[in-house]
């Protein structure tokens, strides 16, 4: 079926703009505080990179977890499976920052989108490439085509100030020697990538080698085809924290959230999308953000269900 996402776009405005509950900003990491719930941006992305947008589609905000798809992609490219020695694949069930399943699980965290296993994925990419953030921010200008993305200095000097919790989990998994790097070298690796500045329109584009399963931007293989669907998956049982449930059953798409508002989604062999609402929910997953999925797959009927 031919699908015209512009309409889709524009009724899911209008309806995001009688939205009355929509959450609050991050205020843990006080650069993120000044977050307004009433900006709302969206984008959806063609397989070949053509993107229709609606909001804010066009404005930065810091990408946070949501960097945490692309190091994973990145790393399972340059190691495979044993990656998996170092962090699973399963929901964690807490929240997005919890100690709490590292001790009894011998430092090895649950999956790769919560803060532990974002912090082993990065360790893993910094010690094969000795530039992890740089190699991410080289593959976020090259996918989606925007020379100008960068890390926000600010933001991540304010979560530098305020990063006891992360330094705690990389302290711990060192200890069980699932750590290589410095854990103060892994930090500055882990909070510079949290901290890259970017639009719908440039994180529905770069997520676009998702829904081409592997391919990037210019036509080359990141990951094969069933990394490409390994991804994906983490994603869906993961991406979420622990309401990769509720999102799953609302949205029925792959998904990765991130603190500053922004949640990216995977139609397989279609579209990628990228919706940003500062207002976040409990779990810190954006409210607007989620409903808009929520109407955009119930609307087009485009899910992977
Ligand atoms: N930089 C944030 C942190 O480490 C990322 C968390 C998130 O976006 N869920 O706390």
């Amino acid at each position: 079926m031919l699908l015209t996402f512009e309409p889709v776009l524009d009724r899911i405005a209008e309806e995001i703009a009688d939205l009355t509950e929509r959450g609050r900003p991050a205020d843990y990491i006080p650069a993120l505080a000044s977050g307004d719930p009433q900006d709302f941006g969206m984008a959806v992305a063609e397989l070949d990179g053509t993107v229709y947008g609606v909001g804010d589609w066009q404005r930065p905000f810091s990408t946070q977890s949501v960097t945490k798809v692309f190091t994973l992609a990145l790393a399972l490219a340059r190691k495979g499976e044993p990656l998996w020695d170092h962090v699973g694949r399963e929901p964690s069930g807490n929240p997005f920052n919890s100690l709490v399943q590292l001790e009894y699980e011998n430092g090895i965290p649950r999956n790769p989108f919560i803060n532990a296993g974002a912090l082993v994925v990065t360790d893993q990419l910094h010690r094969m490439t000795g530039d992890a953030s740089g190699v991410l921010l080289d593959f976020l200008r090259a996918e989606s085509g925007n020379q100008d993305l960068d890390f926000d200095r600010d933001v991540a000097a304010s979560e530098t100030a305020h990063g006891d919790r992360n330094a705690a989990l990389a302290h711990f998994m060192a200890s069980y020697d699932n750590i290589a790097n410095p854990v103060p070298t892994l930090l500055r690796e882990y909070f510079r990538q949290c901290s890259v500045e970017a639009s719908c329109a440039d994180l529905a584009r770069a997520t676009g080698f998702l829904a081409r399963h592997g391919i990037r931007a210019d036509g080359s293989r990141l990951l094969t085809r069933s990394q490409a669907k390994q991804v994906n998956a983490v994603m869906l049982t993961c991406g979420t924290y622990d309401a990769a449930g509720d999102f799953a059953y609302r949205v029925g798409l792959p998904g990765k959230s991130g603190v500053g508002g922004a949640i990216i989604a995977v139609v397989p062999g279609r579209c990628t999308l990228c919706v940003w609402s500062p207002g976040l929910d409990e779990r810190g997953n954006s409210v607007a953000g989620v409903t808009a999925l929520d109407r955009f797959t119930t609307i087009t009927g485009l899910s992977v269900f």
